[in-house]
């Protein structure tokens, strides 16, 4: 009997989990013989996706949803039979931004910006000189914060987009990639000059094609979702899905490659036990994959691996009895500008955003605390964090009612950094390793993207490549 071709991925988040799911559709499509082997360090599979259920809450410890507008997440949660399952938020999101102490809405539209006491008058008119700014002439790769000061002026970014992005990637907008993080902005600066003039054009192009294809309009689908069991459902589901051998609680202690062996990869597992696979696909943080790669690969590519940066964060779910709160609040989160006194980098209306997540009776919102703002608060102890995050509740909602639960959740690191000229670096890499180690690939949120669709995407992308080399040099595996 033949043997199938053995695919060992290294990491059980959503980017590994996705990859060996892919992995095996796409064999089977092919008529591929092809086995999997997804080995995860921690007991319990998903990484960064960590769903808490408890009396009837929802606790995200770390993402607690995905944006729809990078379909891939969406899709795959359709693919797996979940589309029931799916809860979208059913308004648009109101966000806020700390502002003397206090959640300033963010303005959504061109009226509600020039009413909003966020921008003075001359950060405003700033802002409408966006279609008429000069794009700048050079493709290469610049910092968010340099490509949004160009284009929308300081006191935009300072007051309003550098707490949001801080908060979602953690960092600092000065120092990051904008190709990572906003490329398809910077590409319609490329492409459209500006921003602003981009978006008219992406509209037009769209409703054009949808025209002139005759499809209908397609049905709207909601800006973010989640699934009534919390993130966790989809990791789940996708595990159940997985033909192949999943090793939770299994950490990869080392990697060899000696291309004399019929199935060149060797990889020795803390419990002793060494697995041997025809590829390999590392889907861990980037700091690990340099770990597996040390002496395996020349020095340049672990060298810049371990460049990328990442920061700490904590997460801390506070639930409260509704009837204890006067106002509760009905944002989907509130950014912290570095010029306001509060400690924390975000605030987030868990319960507002998805009803679903906490008991009728219950209000939750969930605070962030670290970053690269503040990375030693993220290590504060239970007890003082908690503190911590009451005493700025009570400062900016006036929530100073006793919590009804607590559920925090910390993560050492967090988040990659992208820095100026990242996926250069990260092609570079991609272009030796495929030159010296064939058949090992790198997926994950600290390539080309961090969301939990981008992570998808990036896994969609490896198994396209790995089906594509392993077509071309396995033909005879073929059951055509
Ligand atoms: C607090 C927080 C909030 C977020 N919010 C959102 C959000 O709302 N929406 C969104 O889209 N994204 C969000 N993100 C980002 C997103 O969750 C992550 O980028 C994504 O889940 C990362 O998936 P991954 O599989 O690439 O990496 P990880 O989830 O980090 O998985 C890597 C896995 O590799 C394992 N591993 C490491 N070393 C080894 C080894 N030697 N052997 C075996 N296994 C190993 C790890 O244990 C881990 O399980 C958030 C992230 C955080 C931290």
């Amino acid at each position: 009997m033949k043997q199938a071709i053995e695919i060992v991925i290294v990491g059980g988040g959503i980017s590994g989990l996705a990859a060996a799911y892919y992995l095996e559709q796409a064999a089977q499509v092919q008529g591929l013989a092809l086995h999997t082997t997804v080995v995860e360090k921690e007991a319990r599979l998903g990484g960064k996706i960590a769903t808490q259920r408890q009396e009837g809450f929802i606790f995200e410890g770390g993402p607690e949803s995905f944006v729809t507008r990078k379909p891939e997440a969406w899709e795959l949660c359709h693919e797996l039979g979940l589309a029931d399952r799916l809860v979208g938020t059913t308004r648009p999101g109101k966000n806020y931004v700390l502002h003397n102490g206090r959640p300033a809405i963010v303005p959504s539209g061109p009226g509600s910006f020039l009413s909003s006491p966020l921008l003075s008058a001359g950060g405003k008119l700033r802002l409408l000189k966006e279609p008429f700014v000069k794009p700048r002439t050079e493709a290469s790769d610049e910092s968010l914060g340099s490509f949004l000061r160009r284009r929308l002026g300081d006191e935009m970014v300072d007051n309003v987009v550098k707490p949001a992005i801080g908060s979602v990637y953690l960092g600092n907008v000065d120092a990051m990639s904008v190709q990572v993080s906003f490329g398809r902005f910077a590409e319609m600066e490329q492409k459209h000059g500006s921003v602003v003039k981009g978006m008219f054009a992406l509209m037009k192009e769209k409703s054009a094609a949808r025209k002139a294809s005759g499809e209908p309009r397609p049905a709207k689908k909601p800006s973010f979702a989640t699934l009534q069991g919390g993130l966790m459902e989809l990791v789940e589901t996708l595990a159940n899905q997985i033909e192949g051998d999943i090793l939770p609680e299994t950490a990869v202690a080392t990697l060899q490659y000696n291309p004399t062996h019929s199935q060149p990869y060797a990889l020795a597992l803390d419990d002793g036990r060494t697995l041997r696979a025809d590829g390999v696909v590392l889907a861990t943080p980037t700091f690990v994959m340099a770990e597996l790669l040390d002496g395996v690969v020349e020095t340049a590519v672990t060298d810049q691996l371990r460049t990328i940066p990442y920061n700490p964060v904590t997460t801390v779910n506070i639930a409260f009895n509704r009837s204890d709160i006067y106002d509760p609040f009905d944002g989907f989160g509130v950014v912290v500008p570095e010029n306001e006194s509060s400690r924390l980098l975000a605030i987030e209306g868990m319960s507002a955003k998805f009803p679903h997540r906490a008991p009728e009776d219950q209000f939750v919102l969930r605070a962030f605390v670290g970053g690269q703002a503040n990375p030693e608060l993220a290590e504060l102890p239970d007890e003082a964090l908690i503190k911590l995050v009451r005493n700025e509740l009570a400062g900016i909602f006036n929530i100073t009612a006793a919590p009804t639960h607590i559920h925090i959740q910390r993560w050492q690191p967090a988040n990659p950094q992208p820095p100026v000229g990242h996926l250069a670096m990260i092609a570079n890499i991609e272009r030796t390793l495929a030159q010296s180690l064939p058949q090992l690939y790198l997926t994950g949120a600290g390539l080309r993207g961090q969301g939990i669709p981008d992570c998808i995407r990036q896994s969609r992308d490896v198994v396209a490549q790995i089906m594509t080399n392993l077509t071309e040099s396995h033909p005879l595996q073929q059951d055509f």
